[in-house]
C-alpha cells in the first residue's frame, strides 16, 4: 500500500497540540486496551495482557489484552449473532453507514494518524496518508456494495435461472501491522458492506488504531457485535480465531510463510480463504527510462515505510549502459533521505516496527555482503538525535548481487535494495521471473511495444509503468504465485465476500420427469 489520490484534509479532533510519544498524552477516548467484544470494552477472560512498544523509542507504551480461547468464542458469537439483523438491511443503508465510518475517520484523522504514529513508528506523515486511504476504502464500498448485480441466464420454454449473492457470514480479518489502518479500510468495507459481520485481529506490534477504529465505528452507527476485535498474538489469538468453527470466510494479509498455514487450517474446514502475502518486486529500467524518475520512483518504492512494503521494488533490474548512471542518481537521492524522528514532519524514513524485525534486517545485509556483494550506501542503523533506543536502519544498496544471493530472492522487509544488470529484454523477463513470488513490477521506458510485451511477460498481480505504488480502490490487485490468492480492489473483491447461489424458475409443465 502507498501513496494514492486522497481527499483534503478536513478540520481534525486536535490532540495537545504536538506530536505524542506517550500514551498518556493522547485523550482518554483514544486509548483503549482491552478487547472490543458485541459493542463495548472488557478484559481478556483469563486477565492476560502483552505489551506494545513504540519502536522510535524501544520502550513499552501499554498492556494491551490478551485473547484466549474463551474470548475467541465470545467475539465469534457476537458477530453470528449481529449477523442476520445485518445481512437483512437495505445495502444502501449499509453504504451510508460505511459512508459515515468514513466521515468520522476523517474527522479523526489527527488522533488516527497520532496513535497509529506512536504504536509503528512511521513518519506522522505517512500517518496521515493512511488515515485518509482507509477512509477512501470506506467511501469505495460504500458507493460498490449497494450495487453489485449478478447475472439472470435465459433459457428455452419460458425458463431462466439468476444468480443471488449472499454474504458469507463471520468473517476473521488478520492483517499484518504494516499498514494497520488502510489494511483495516481494505479488508473491513468490503466485508461489512456485503452484509458479513467481522472479528479483527489486529497485528501484536500494532494494536492501538484498531481498538480506536472500533469506537469511532460505533460513533458513526455500527450496531453491537457487527465488528468485534481481538488483540493478541497471531501464534496463539490468531491460530484460535482461524481455526474456530464459526468463522464463515478469512482473509488475511501476512507473510507467505503464515498464508500457507492458515490456508492448511482453513482447508481442513473448507473455509474460504483470501490471501495477500509477501513479494519481491522487480522494478526494471531500460535504458531509453526517463533515468530521473526512474531513480526517484525507484528509491521511494524500497524506501517507503522503512521499506516494509510487500509491494516494493526491491530488486532494481537494469539496461547496462545505464546502470552506473542510474546507480549514481540513486544513491545520491539514498544518502539525502531523512531517517528521523517519526513525528518530525520532515523524517522521510521512521523507525522499523521491532526489535526483531531490526535483526532480520540486519542479518540480511550480513548476508548479502557474505554472498560477496558490495554495498554502494547504508547497510548500518542509523542513529537519531534524542531516540537512542529507536529502530533506525540506513536506505541500503547492494551491487555485484548474484541472482541466487537471498538478498536477490528472499522478501527482506526492510529498506534494502538489490541491483542487477541486464543486457536485453529477454533476460530482464527472465530475471524478474525467476522468484517465488509475483505481487508487482514496475517497468521504465519509452517504447510502447516493449510496454505491452512486458507487462504481458512478467508474472505478477499488478504492473506499473513509467510508475509505481499507484493504488486505487477501484483496481483488483492479487498476488501470482506465492504472493496470494484472491482479489483485493474493485467489485472482484466485494464478490469474494459473497457466496452465489443460483435460482433455476422452470415451469412445472416441462419439469424433468421418468413417468
Ligand atoms: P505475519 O504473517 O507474521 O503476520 C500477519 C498477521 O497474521 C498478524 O496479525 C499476525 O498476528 C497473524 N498471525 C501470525 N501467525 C499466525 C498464525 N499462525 N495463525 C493466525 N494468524 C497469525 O506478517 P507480518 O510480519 O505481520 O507482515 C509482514 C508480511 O505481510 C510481509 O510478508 C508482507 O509482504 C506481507 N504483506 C502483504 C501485503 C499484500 O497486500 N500482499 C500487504 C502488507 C503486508
Amino acid at each position: 500500500m502507498a501513496k494514492q489520490a486522497s481527499r483534503p484534509t478536513a478540520p481534525t479532533r486536535e490532540t495537545s497540540g504536538s506530536i505524542v510519544l506517550d500514551i498518556s498524552e493522547l485523550p482518554a477516548q483514544a486509548v483503549h486496551q482491552q478487547l472490543y467484544v458485541a459493542g463495548g470494552f472488557e478484559p481478556a477472560a483469563d486477565g492476560r495482557t502483552f505489551p506494545t512498544v513504540n519502536p522510535a523509542t524501544g520502550e513499552p507504551i501499554a498492556d494491551i489484552a490478551l485473547a484466549g480461547p474463551e474470548d475467541v468464542d465470545r467475539a465469534v458469537a457476537a458477530a453470528r449473532g449481529a449477523f442476520d439483523r445485518w445481512a437483512g438491511l437495505d445495502p444502501r443503508e449499509r453504504g451510508r453507514l460505511l459512508r459515515r465510518i468514513a466521515e468520522t475517520m476523517i474527522d479523526n484523522l489527527e488522533l488516527l494518524a497520532q496513535v497509529e504514529c506512536l504504536d509503528l513508528g512511521k513518519p506522522i506523515t505517512d500517518c496521515r496518508a493512511g488515515v485518509r486511504d482507509s477512509a477512501a476504502w470506506f467511501e469505495y464500498f460504500a458507493d460498490v456494495t449497494p450495487h453489485l448485480r449478478s447475472s439472470t441466464i435465459p433459457h428455452a420454454d419460458a425458463q431462466l435461472a439468476y444468480v443471488l449473492r449472499r454474504p458469507r457470514g463471520v468473517v476473521a480479518v488478520i492483517p499484518a501491522w504494516n499498514f494497520p489502518l488502510p489494511l483495516y479500510g481494505i479488508k473491513i468495507a468490503a466485508a461489512l458492506g456485503t452484509g458479513n459481520a467481522v472479528v479483527l485481529k489486529p497485528a501484536e506490534q500494532t494494536p492501538l488504531s484498531a481498538l480506536l477504529l472500533a469506537t469511532l465505528c460505533a460513533e458513526a452507527g455500527l450496531p453491537p457485535g457487527v465488528l468485534n476485535v481481538l488483540t493478541g498474538p497471531g501464534a496463539e489469538t490468531g491460530r484460535l480465531l482461524v481455526r474456530h468453527p464459526g468463522v464463515d470466510m478469512i482473509t488475511f494479509t501476512g507473510s507467505t510463510e503464515v498464508g500457507r498455514e492458515i490456508a492448511a487450517a482453513a482447508g481442513e474446514r473448507l473455509t474460504k480463504v483470501t490471501l495477500e502475502l509477501g513479494g519481491k518486486s522487480p522494478n526494471i529500467v531500460f535504458a531509453d527510462a526517463d533515468l530521473e524518475s526512474a531513480a526517484a520512483t525507484g528509491l521511494f518504492s524500497f524506501t517507503v515505510n522503512q521499506g516494509q512494503l510487500c509491494s516494493a521494488g526491491t530488486r532494481l533490474l537494469v539496461e547496462r549502459p545505464v546502470h552506473d548512471e542510474l546507480l549514481a542518481l540513486l544513491t545520491a537521492k539514498a544518502e539525502a533521505l531523512r531517517v528521523g524522528d517519526p513525528r518530525d514532519e520532515a523524517s522521510h524514513l521512521g523507525a522499523i516496527v521491532s526489535d526483531r524485525q531490526l535483526s532480520r534486517v540486519e542479518g540480511y545485509v550480513e548476508s548479502g555482503r557474505q554472498s560477496g556483494a558490495t554495498v554502494v550506501t547504508g547497510g548500518r542503523r542509523a542513529e537519531v538525535p534524542g531516540l537512542p533506543g529507536g529502530y533506525f536502519y540506513t536506505p541500503t544498496i547492494f551491487t555485484d548481487v548474484d541472482p541466487a544471493a537471498r538478498i536477490a530472492n528472499e522478501e527482506i522487509f526492510g529498506p534494502v535494495l538489490a541491483v542487477l544488470p541486464f543486457d536485453d529484454e529477454e533476460e530482464a523477463v527472465r530475471l524478474a521471473n525467476a522468484v517465488d513470488y509475483g505481487l508487482a513490477a514496475g517497468v521504465w521506458t519509452r517504447d510502447l511495444d516493449r510496454v505491452h510485451r512486458v507487462s504481458s511477460a512478467v508474472e505478477a498481480g499488478i504492473v506499473w509503468v513509467n510508475t509505481m505504488h499507484q493504488l486505487s480502490p477501484a483496481v483488483p490487485y492479487t498476488g501470482w504465485k506465492q504472493s496470494g490468492l484472491g482479489v483485493e480492489g474493485g467489485t472482484e473483491q466485494a464478490l469474494e465476500f459473497t457466496r452465489p447461489k443460483s435460482v433455476w424458475v422452470g415451469s412445472s409443465a416441462a419439469a424433468p420427469r421418468f413417468v
